[in-house]
């Protein structure tokens, strides 16, 4: 392996736990949750969930359950839960 790809793999460990450097600016999940699976979207900091909660409420377990995931990356548009 050459010394420049040795440097990136180093720096790519480093970045990988300084999570503050990254924020997500769209996502597509697919979640699987207790029932069945649910599409969930981040675009311009919003969530869209495919759930019946989500439609009712504009939040739910799998968007709040994302929030946490991602906690620190997110837009601060995003992080709607209370
Ligand atoms: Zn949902």
């Amino acid at each position: 392996m050459n010394s420049s790809l040795i440097g990136k793999i180093e720096k790519a460990k480093r970045y990988a736990e300084e999570r503050h450097r990254l924020r997500f600016t769209s996502l597509t999940v697919e979640f699987q949750g207790e029932n069945s699976s649910h599409q969930v979207n981040l675009e311009d900091g919003r969530w869209r969930c495919s759930c019946d909660f989500f439609a009712g409420r504009g939040l739910c377990s799998h968007t709040m359950a994302l929030e946490r995931i991602l906690d620190g990356m997110l837009p601060k548009e995003a992080m709607v839960q209370p």
